[in-house]
């Protein structure tokens, strides 16, 4: 009998499995179960729809020869009769079940966030998650004419990237010390603080959002944002980008093993024949939120499910984390924050002028971590260093640089 494989959730780690899968030839028949009302899509892609750069239609994932159920939210999922639970009542079989049911945006503990009756948030908040949150933006953003940006991570920085982009006067809150400080270190921050506010983007680092205040006494359009450290930043739009927390509800109430993300082990594997992958796996204590990740546990699942290696095993995935967000283009590979003062070596190249940072942290001969902001002329010798254990063919300077003189520190 042919296998049915039930595939919860229509995004980006679901629409890799289902197209793998297809092109190894895998025998089963694949359904993908997708709460959005569309066809999966390159989710990474979104602030570049926002600037206009990309059409919703050009960011489209192929799913091979799967089944597409979109519009779709599986409501339960019951393990004993191997069954999902769809909105509209009926019961959908399977013999593998793969959750990739992804994140939801953190929504951060701030007075007024929300409409007074509890119900959604404030007039002119956004979440920015799915291609509807994209739209909503970007209809918004057309009037709006100063924007406050919560969350100084990845995503804040090229949502605020994006909006100074199209007009909008931004300004980021970001509660850590430096930008981006889960990918890279002060130096490289400090570079990226300076091309921001090339854009134009206003960045209020080490503080946090106490308020949002309203017109009409909380019922109206949101007008300004009160950081802890006083005074306040006028806007008439905010954008929440105060990271994701995995989407396990739907496990969990299955009885399915959960921690912060669906607990998984090297197969992949929650339960027999339940498989979990992306940002709703938890795999080794590791949430990775990341889409380099959800495509390599999407490709080892697909080998797995299709028989084309049915022992493949998931083993992590390196640190590697990349923005292209025009002009603010960086790669960070392993520990980037670890070269000072442990006794591994540091090699730095800071080129303010050019808005470059490049960074070596060596442990003996052994590459331990990287960075390359502004610049990423030898990203591909880098990458090749790091997949051959860390060890660079010959002088690590030339992973930073061609043919100019360096210096190092130790
Ligand atoms: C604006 C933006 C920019 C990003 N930039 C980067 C980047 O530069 N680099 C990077 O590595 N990562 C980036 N990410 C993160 C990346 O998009 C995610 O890591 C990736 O999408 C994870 O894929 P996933 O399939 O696990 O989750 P998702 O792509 O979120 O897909 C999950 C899907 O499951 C659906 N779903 C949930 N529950 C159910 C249910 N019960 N029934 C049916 N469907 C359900 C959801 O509606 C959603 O469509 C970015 C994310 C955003 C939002």
């Amino acid at each position: 009998m042919t296998p049915r494989i039930a595939v919860v959730g229509g995004g980006m780690a679901a629409a890799r499995f289902a197209e793998r899968y297809g092109a190894l030839g895998g025998p089963g028949e694949v359904t993908v179960y997708g709460a959005e009302p569309r066809a999966p899509y390159n989710r990474v892609l979104l602030t570049e729809v926002l600037t206009g750069r990309h059409d919703p239609e050009s960011i489209a994932l192929p799913l091979g020869g799967a089944g597409l159920r979109p519009g779709c939210e599986v409501l339960a999922i019951d393990l004993g009769g191997r069954t999902v639970k769809l909105a509209d009542g009926s019961a959908e079989p399977w013999d593998e079940l793969v959750l990739a049911t992804g994140a939801d945006p953190v929504l951060p503990p701030v007075r007024g966030l929300r409409r007074p009756d509890g119900h959604g948030l404030a007039e002119g908040v956004h979440t920015l998650r799915t291609l509807e949150d994209c739209v909503r933006l970007a209809e918004e953003a057309v009037e709006a004419e100063r924007a406050v940006v919560i969350g100084g991570g990845v995503l804040g920085v090229s949502t605020a990237r994006a909006l100074a982009g199209i007009g909008v006067h931004t300004e980021i809150v970001q509660r850590g010390p430096y930008l981006i400080d889960r990918q890279l270190d002060a130096g490289a921050a400090a570079v990226l603080l300076g091309k921001l506010r090339a854009l134009g983007v206003a960045c209020h680092l080490g503080t946090r959002p106490v308020a949002l205040h309203t017109g009409a006494g909380g019922r109206g359009r949101v007008r300004s944002v009160e950081p802890a450290d006083g005074g306040r930043l006028d806007c008439d739009l905010v954008v929440l980008a105060c990271g994701t927390r995995p989407s396990t509800a739907l496990a969990e109430a299955a009885g399915l093993p959960v921690a912060t993300g669906v607990l998984v082990d090297d197969d992949l594997a929650a339960a027999p024949h339940v498989h979990a992958i992306g940002d709703c796996a938890e795999h080794r204590g590791t949430v990775y939120g990341l889409a380099g990740p959800a495509w390599e546990q999407a490709d080892v699942l697909a080998r797995r499910l299709s028989g084309a290696e049915p022992d493949a095993r998931y083993p992590g995935s390196a640190r590697r984390a990349r923005l292209s967000a025009g002009g603010l283009d960086y790669v960070a590979f392993g520990a980037v924050d670890e070269g000072d003062g442990q006794g591994l070596d540091v090699l730095r190249l800071t080129d303010a002028t050019r808005g470059s940072y490049k960074k070596l942290v060596l442990r003996g001969d052994r590459l331990v971590g990287a960075i390359l902001l502004g610049d990423l002329a030898t990203v591909d010798e880098l990458a090749g260093a790091f997949a051959d254990g860390g060890v660079p063919a010959g002088d690590p300077l030339h992973l930073l640089t061609r043919g100019t003189v360096m210096t190092g520190e130790a």
